[in-house]
């Protein structure tokens, strides 16, 4: 523990030093003036130095008084709890109330000096600043508690929500985000459509080239659909091995075609060499096209949309693939 003693008469300061150190197991400095003590503290500098774990201030400093620097001390953020006890005499009484104004913890009056009484408010002072600090300790512990919870917390919401080898949205996360735009329909009074999209001979392209190319080819595809699918509500999944989906909330048949065709041209423009497609030896993809108009939703029908989207993916890989395709009744 240490203690700075700030006073300028020097005989009063040595007999409070004496006192202590005879019945404490602290360190005691003292210094003279305001200047003195805000250099001990390294008031000035950016980053001032918490060496000392109480201050005695006497209330009666010659130049800027024990007050005006108890002010400048607790203006400093990091002295905000450090305990300053003020040392005062018979006829400062009026002062007093400026000085814990001005953030003293307490005050002493030294005429007389009374060993017992300096030695239990110094003892006080210096409980209540172990207590400040454990206090301050146990905040800061818990706020990097919080803040690992949290990021623990966004790192599960994304391993449970997104595809570790596309880095895109899971089946889990198209299962929850479908339904909550399916119940959303009647409020939106607005068209919900669905893409289901699938690699074209890609059991060949992974037995050509191997499972590890395989997988960089579902990464570029994926990639590629996040350019593409750009609004904000819209969502891309992987659906399942080389499938993926593609939520369009408020989006209308036409709408929902016209991306599944850009989707089409731009995988097969990208030129991903696959010796064994008919399509000029490229990667292509199909896609079955699906909606559902507000004024035919029904509560329970959302998995027919997910079947319907499925049949029209069907028809496109019957019609010769490298095409979308929209749901049509028959
Ligand atoms: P089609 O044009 O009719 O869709 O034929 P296809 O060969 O694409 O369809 P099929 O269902 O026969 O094969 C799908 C292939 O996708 C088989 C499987 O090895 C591959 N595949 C599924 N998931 C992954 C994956 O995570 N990585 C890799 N590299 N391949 C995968
Ligand atoms: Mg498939
Ligand atoms: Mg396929």
């Amino acid at each position: 523990m240490r203690l700075l003693i700030v006073d300028d008469s020097v005989v009063k300061a040595q007999i409070i030093q004496k006192i202590l150190n005879n019945n404490l197991s602290i360190d005691t400095e003292i210094v003279s003036s305001a200047e003195e003590c805000l250099d001990k503290l390294q008031i000035n500098s950016s980053k001032p130095f918490m060496e000392y774990n109480l201050v005695l201030m006497d209330i009666n400093l010659p130049g800027m008084n024990g007050i005006k620097v108890t002010k400048k001390i607790r203006s400093h953020e990091k002295y905000k709890d450090l305990p300053i006890l003020m040392i005062t005499s018979a006829n400062d009484d009026s002062f007093i109330d400026m000085a814990f104004n001005a953030g003293a913890s307490d005050y002493i009056n030294t005429t007389p000096i009374r060993q017992t009484e300096l030695i239990a408010r110094v003892n006080a002072a210096l409980r209540l600043g172990s207590e400040m600090e454990r206090r301050k300790k146990r905040e800061e512990e818990l706020l990097e508690t919080t803040r690992i919870l949290n990021m623990t917390n966004r790192f599960l919401e994304k391993i449970s929500s997104h595809d570790p080898l596309t880095n895109i949205y899971n089946r889990r996360y198209f299962d929850q985000f479908m339904e909550s735009e399916w119940n959303n329909i009647p409020k939106n009074k607005q068209a919900l459509s669905l893409l289901m999209i699938d690699i074209d001979f890609f059991k060949s392209y992974n037995d050509e080239y191997g499972h590890q190319a395989g997988d960089t080819a579902l990464k570029k595809f994926s990639n590629m659909l996040i350019e593409l699918v750009t609004r904000t509500r819209d969502v891309v999944s992987r659906y399942g091995g080389e499938e993926f989906a593609i939520i369009l909330p408020q989006t209308d048949t036409r709408g929902a075609n016209f991306i599944a065709d850009e989707i089409c041209k731009k995988i097969y423009s990208m030129k991903l060499l696959h010796k064994h497609s008919p399509f000029e030896n490229c990667l292509t993809c199909s896609i079955g096209v699906a909606t559902e108009l507000p004024e035919n939703w029904k509560k329970n029908n959302m998995n027919e949309l997910i079947l319907k989207a499925d049949k029209a993916l069907y028809k496109a890989k019957e019609k010769g693939r490298n095409q979308a395709v929209v749901y049509q009744e028959t």
